[in-house]
């Protein structure tokens, strides 16, 4: 049964991370109407924070799709490619491979490249395999082995190529740089419950000017009706009905955005950072070690640590849990090799981290 009871409770998961107390007072809100002006004035100041977050131009189309960060993943896919497409995916963990999933359902032909579990992609093995290929997707943040990939290095490749460029921000984009105008990223996306603590289930998106003219030339139109770029063009830009949107998660996403910016961005990536060195070091006696070997790999929104030799991983969490701390482990292979303890967003802070020293301390001895 779900009890109301968690007030206290500390959630250091890779993302949902805790709601910023601003987002939380958003949502209690009155409801409007998706059609209501207020609405659509809180939307247009929305997509000009999503441009300052994601580091775009002005004529950079920003917006939030009424569901979680697969869906902004999809929503590229299925705008961008056309059945017999090259895409190269660059995949070295479950959201590169969940990528390379869906493109290939949108007819996409993949070239996967791939990295050993826990190192980065290789910009040279992108450069050796990008010949003929319309598009290159990365994940900048790999949440399942806490590995951050090149984008930078990457995306000097793609820009010579002449192939669309697709980013997974997932676990970037607000609390990492993400320069989309420098890279020439042309699609972007992140999760609302990851780097900005707002409630899962927006994914906000950016599309650059090039991705809709390769939208605009189409040859027939994207099999996803609701994310079609014209579509969301219509309810975002041109204020017609398209479909109902979330407005009381627009009011949360609003005050979460505008809270980060706030605080600025810069600041968030020394935030994150310095809670990384001081929770790693803190959990280095007990045994804990670096996963992703290279230190300019780590990602450091999603803090990878092996586990000590013999640590009861299954029981250890669970009686965290029942002390009201979340904390997530592998994924997959790395399943009982290491906890991926999140740093994004409102979990970057000493407070929930100080509980979880000191019920370790007490489990461990
Ligand atoms: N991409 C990355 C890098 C992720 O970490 C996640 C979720 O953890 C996703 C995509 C999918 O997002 P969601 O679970 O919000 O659909």
């Amino acid at each position: 049964m779900f009890e109301d009871t968690h007030d206290e409770h500390v959630l250091l998961t890779p993302g949902p991370t805790p709601i910023h107390p601003k987002a939380q007072k958003a949502l209690m809100r009155n409801m409007l109407g998706h059609m209501d002006p207020e609405v659509f004035a809180l939307n247009s100041e929305i997509q000009n924070d999503l441009r300052v977050m994601y580091g775009t131009e002005e004529g950079a189309f920003t917006a939030l799709l009424a569901g979680t960060g697969s869906l902004g993943m999809e929503a590229g896919f299925a705008n961008l490619v056309e059945a017999g497409d090259e895409v190269l995916v660059c995949a070295n963990g479950s959201f590169g491979r969940r990528m390379a999933e869906m493109a290939a359902r949108y007819g996409a032909k993949v070239r996967l490249v791939t990295a050993p579990l826990g190192e980065a992609i290789n910009p040279a093995d992108v450069a050796a395999h990008i010949d003929g290929v319309n598009m290159v997707a990365v994940v900048h943040g790999e949440t399942s082995t806490g590995v951050l990939n090149p984008v930078p290095e990457i995306a000097e490749i793609v820009r010579h190529s002449g192939a669309l460029f697709t980013v997974d921000a997932v676990t970037t984009a607000g609390m990492e740089p993400f320069k989309m105008k420098d890279w020439g990223v042309d699609y972007a996306y992140t999760g609302a419950q990851k780097c900005l603590s707002a409630p899962p289930g927006l994914a906000p998106i950016a599309v650059s000017e090039r991705a809709f003219a390769r939208f605009a030339a189409r040859r027939s139109p994207t099999p996803l009706w609701y994310c079609d770029l014209d579509g969301l063009k219509d309810y975002w830009v041109e204020h017609t009905y398209h479909h109902t949107v979330p407005v009381n998660l627009h009011y949360a996403f609003h005050a979460a955005l505008r809270a980060a910016l706030e605080e600025g961005l810069e600041q968030r990536q020394r935030r994150v950072r310095q809670m990384g060195r001081v929770i790693s070091r803190t959990l280095e006696p007990f045994g804990f070690s670096h996963y992703v070997k290279r230190e300019a790999e780590r990602l450091p929104t999603v803090l990878a640590l092996r586990l000590p030799e013999g640590f009861d991983d299954a029981g250890i969490r669970k009686a965290l849990r029942q002390r009201e701390i979340s904390v997530t482990g592998g994924l997959g292979p790395t399943a009982g090799v290491i906890w991926r303890l999140g740093l994004m967003g409102e979990s970057a802070r000493p407070a929930p981290y100080r509980k979880l020293m000191v019920a370790l301390s007490d489990l461990l001895g």
